[in-house]
């Protein structure tokens, strides 16, 4: 399988490549040359791991399969208590994805339990040798997903980047209690948007590049532009379908709707790819929060990302450019031409609009929703938990709404499965302010005020965080990103 650039179509790579390297020279993302058929029947019939490693392998063929089927197992297994692509039946006809069994509580685990294992694994392909040095920015939850993956992975380093009092407590505590001898953790002063464009500055900082080759240091990103990351997404939409295969609730064929929670558009892209490998999808609903950027894109096929921007109570949503929305423009509007034009537009204008045959394809496929602020997505947890006893996160939450509406406008009696992106523990403060108790001012007694409320145990590795010593608390300028990757690697 070839891989090449949204903005340029003739440079073509190997898996390996894409991985190794991430974004392409011209800035573009790697996307798959074609999107190869799944045997659904079978499918359906495999194990979590057995699935990802059956997926993994018909894209990344330049990989062995016997590393593919160890990497699968070692990522998919133990870590995830035996709950990975878990689904939960929510409602008659509503179903939750739990994607969030994995060691750090949040969907992210799924890729970056695995993509460390893809990269080591692409640079022995590719024959190379340099030491790795990932720089991650982070509005909560890759940071701590991808320090877990990384940590003390030989021939890398990894630095992450978060916005100073952007994320939740829980989160931070994730972050800044790290172990492992590669990593390293600061907040940054300024939004996600900020701690992010200050990453892509010293990524594009030629002088730095220069420093760090000195010292056989390349940089290298873990966030969802990297197909390392997505492909391991596309394996929970055949698990789902299998498992409602299997319970009876759809017959092999049959249409299902998914309803994902939307940031930087990778997870629900993941989706896509999985319809165009012929997993039965009737609808794509994206759900944003207030930061509702995609929900005007789909209603006008403009795409403005000056607007202002909301700190919300689910920051993994917070964000204004959705990086993996360039892949389905590419796929669905046909041309590396059209979507270089429009990137650069996105660029200098901080816009951009998309023609109309592109917007039809792409409404074929999507539908999409908001919440238009955060007492919306309170009532939603409170709703949800009163109505059908399930405990749901802020992420979840806007979800779970927006597909409640879907499903209301659109008398479809498909099956909705909510892809549920977080523990609820994650944001123990604000899921409690939602069932209507006082939250305590601090997230670990707002942990045990929902279990003591709802009877529900929080995850051990959240609980765990409590007293644990923390290793990092610097907080630095947005423009000293590029300084703390040149003094990274240093002893
Ligand atoms: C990252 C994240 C999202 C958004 O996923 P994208 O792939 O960026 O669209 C939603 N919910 C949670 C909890 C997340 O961590």
């Amino acid at each position: 399988m070839e891989f090449f650039s949204t903005r340029n179509a003739e440079h073509k790579v190997s898996a390996s490549q894409a991985i190794a390297q991430g974004l392409s020279e011209e800035g573009g993302l790697f996307v798959p040359a074609e999107f190869p058929a799944v045997d659904l029947a079978a499918a359906c019939a495999m194990e979590y791991p057995a699935l990802a490693a059956y997926i993994l392998k018909q894209f990344l063929t330049d990989y062995k399969p016997e590393f593919l089927e160890q990497a699968a197992a070692a990522a998919y297994g133990e870590a995830f208590g035996g709950k990975a692509g878990h689904l939960e039946q929510v409602n008659e006809n509503t179903w939750s994805l739990e994607l969030w069994h994995g060691p750090t509580c949040a969907f992210k685990d799924y890729a970056l339990q695995l993509m460390p294992k893809l990269l080591v694994e692409a640079k022995k392909n590719l024959g190379r040798t340099e030491h790795t040095l990932i720089l991650v920015a982070t509005s909560g939850d890759t940071g701590k997903a991808a320090l877990d993956g990384y940590k003390d992975i030989p021939g890398v380093s990894i630095v992450v980047f978060y916005p100073n009092n952007g994320t939740s407590e829980i989160q931070r505590l994730q972050m800044a209690t790290q172990e492992g001898g590669n990593v390293a953790v600061y907040a940054v002063q300024g939004n996600f948007d900020d701690a992010q464009t200050g990453v892509k500055r010293a990524f594009a900082d030629k002088q730095l590049a220069a420093e760090l080759a000195e010292k056989n240091v390349v940089l290298s990103s873990a966030n969802s532009i990297n197909w390392g990351r997505l492909v391991p997404q596309i394996v929970y939409y055949f698990a789902a379908y299998g498992q409602l295969v299997r319970s009876g609730k759809v017959n092999m064929g049959e249409k299902m709707d998914f309803c994902v929670p939307t940031g930087n558009f990778g997870d629900i892209l993941a989706g896509y790819y999985a319809k165009r490998m012929g997993l039965p999808v009737g609808t794509l609903v994206c759900a944003s929060n207030r930061n509702n950027v995609l929900t005007d894109f789909f209603a006008t096929g403009t795409y403005n990302a000056r607007r202002d921007f909301y700190r919300t109570t689910s920051p993994s949503m917070d964000i204004l450019v959705s990086s993996n929305l360039e892949r389905l423009l590419y796929h669905l509007g046909g041309s590396d031409a059209k979507v270089a034009e429009w990137m650069g537009s996105l660029n200098r204008e901080g816009s951009y609009t998309v023609d109309e045959a592109t917007m039809a394809a792409i409404r074929a496929d999507f539908a999409y929703g908001c919440c238009n602020d955060d007492e919306q997505v309170a009532a939603e947890i409170k709703s949800i938990y009163e109505k059908d006893g399930y405990l749901c996160d802020t992420h979840t939450a806007v979800a779970f709404k927006v597909a409640r509406e879907y499903c209301a406008d659109h008398d479809s009696d498909a099956p909705m499965v909510v892809l549920s992106t977080a523990s609820p523990f994650k944001f123990p403060r604000d899921v409690l302010a939602a069932l209507g108790s006082q939250a305590p001012a601090g997230d670990f007694e707002a942990m045990e005020g929902l279990e003591q409320l709802t009877g529900v145990q929080a995850p051990v590795s959240l609980a765990g965080l409590r007293g644990k010593a923390e290793r990092f608390t610097a907080v630095i300028e947005k423009d000293g990103i590029a300084d703390v990757a040149r003094n990274a690697c240093e002893g």
